[in-house]
């Protein structure tokens, strides 16, 4: 088959959220953008779907927000810790301003067809979907495009600047010859599965929880998923998942519906063989640098977080946001060396550090079970409520960097 050839300004590789809000904003500064993705549609089943308000917030201003809600979403008022019918830990988003003041639990699809939607509306904007990206086009020593493959054929891409948004397993910072600088700071793997709603879900009005289970020595999450499904998280000590699997799916099953009795009954009923739950190796990574010559990376594939906390979309989001002036910038000045685009690396180094101590906080507040954690932990839960920390606390994970803003200024 012959190869098909596209030039263009930016060569984003990866639709998630990460590279479909920086193909929008960079579409809406005039820029020309192709997008390379190498899945057809949005269906697999385990993406993040936990918004926080930071992302809501960026996604309203974008106008996105409201049709990815009109798709099916819902609202979670609480976080909330539980230990034997006991609520340790209660952070209320309800404190927040509104109209942003819950999390919103919506199926990654629902806001990545809206992103794709507005992006179809510039001509500026060509989506190759069903590529897979395998090879970077070099120009001497600078990243120049990119190759890819998939059923209807080869192509290339050349673009003034490629952006790996290819996700925590990029491909192109592979290919960069960049590290991932993986840590296992977590010690804990998750398996992930759904059952259905008890009597198909919330009644109108009733306020929803995300909630972290503790009983025994693996907590579990559970929230309610659009539209009629409970998601729940099973934490493992990492490399754990060997023995539950020795054990057979009854033993599992039956600590799974001790440990979240609200779901006792479907677990029992629904979770019925061991390829029922999809195992998530957890763990977080920064990349050893996030740009070269023609290239930067954003999103997962600059840093990978841990799902405790439900930051990395916030996180994806806010990075398009804070990439996209420099981006225009560049294009502007006809400068996309290193230098130039790791402008980049430099102004959010220092927010991503922020969440990943809090995470790490909060994955030893909320899952460490050792015998101290546990008899410490109810009291310094109840404190931490009164504490000048907590509106501290629940910013930060609400917000990231409260200061990120979209750069309007460049839109044409
Ligand atoms: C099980 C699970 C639960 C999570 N829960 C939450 C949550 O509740 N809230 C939250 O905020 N975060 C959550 N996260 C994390 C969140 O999903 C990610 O941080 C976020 O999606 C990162 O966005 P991204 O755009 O950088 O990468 P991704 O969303 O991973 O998107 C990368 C895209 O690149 C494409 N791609 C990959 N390789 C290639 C290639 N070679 N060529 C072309 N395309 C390619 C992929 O198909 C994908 O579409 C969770 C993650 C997992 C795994």
């Amino acid at each position: 088959m012959a190869t098909e050839r596209f030039d263009t300004d930016v060569c984003v590789v990866g639709a998630g959220p990460a590279g479909l809000v920086l193909a929008l904003l960079l579409l809406k500064s005039g820029v020309r953008v192709t997008v390379v993705e190498r899945d057809r549609a949005h269906r697999r089943e385990f993406r993040g779907e936990i918004l926080q308000p930071g992302a809501m917030a960026l996604l309203d201003r974008l106008g996105v927000l409201a049709g990815a809600r009109a798709r099916g979403a819902h609202e979670h008022a609480r976080f909330r810790l539980v230990e034997n019918e006991r609520v340790l830990l209660d952070i209320d988003y309800r404190a927040l301003p509104a109209p942003h003041n819950h999390l919103l639990s919506v199926p990654q699809a629902h806001v990545l067809d809206e992103l794709l939607l507005h992006c179809q509306k510039f001509e500026e904007f060509r989506h190759l979907d069903g590529r897979r990206a395998g090879g970077l086009l070099r120009d001497g020593d600078r990243v120049a495009g990119i190759a890819a493959d998939g059923p209807s054929g080869p192509c290339e891409v050349t673009a003034r600047v490629v952006v790996g948004a290819d996700g925590r397993f990029s491909k192109v910072r592979r290919l960069a010859g960049i590290e991932a600088g993986r840590t296992e700071a977590f010690d804990l793997d998750v398996l992930w599965f759904k059952v259905p709603a008890p009597r198909g879900g919330a009644a109108p009005g009733a306020v929803r929880d995300v909630r972290v289970f503790r009983a025994g020595d693996s907590p579990v999450l559970a929230y309610e998923s659009w539209p009629d499904r409970v998601q729940i998280g099973w934490t493992l000590p990492h490399g754990g998942y060997r023995d539950v699997a020795a054990e057979g799916i009854g033993p599992v099953r039956e600590r799974l519906a001790r440990a979240v009795p609200p779901h006792a009954d479907a677990i029992m009923e629904h979770v019925t063989s061991l390829r029922d739950l999809t195992l998530l190796d957890v763990f977080s990574g920064r990349a050893h640098r996030w740009a070269d010559d023609g290239l930067v990376l954003i999103g997962d594939a600059a840093h990978t977080h841990s799902p405790i906390g439900a930051q990395g979309i916030n996180l994806a989001v806010q990075d398009a946001v804070v990439l996209h002036p420099l981006l225009v910038e560049s294009l502007a000045t006809g400068d996309a060396s290193a230098a130039s685009l790791g402008r980049f690396e430099r102004l959010r180094a220092p927010d991503i550090a922020a969440v990943m101590r809090t995470q790490t906080l909060q994955s030893k507040a909320m899952l460490s079970t050792g015998a101290l954690a546990t008899r410490v932990r109810p009291a310094l839960a109840g404190v931490l409520r009164h504490t000048p920390l907590y509106p501290k606390v629940l910013r930060r994970i609400a917000y990231g960097n409260p200061a990120i803003r979209i750069a309007e200024e460049c839109f044409v």
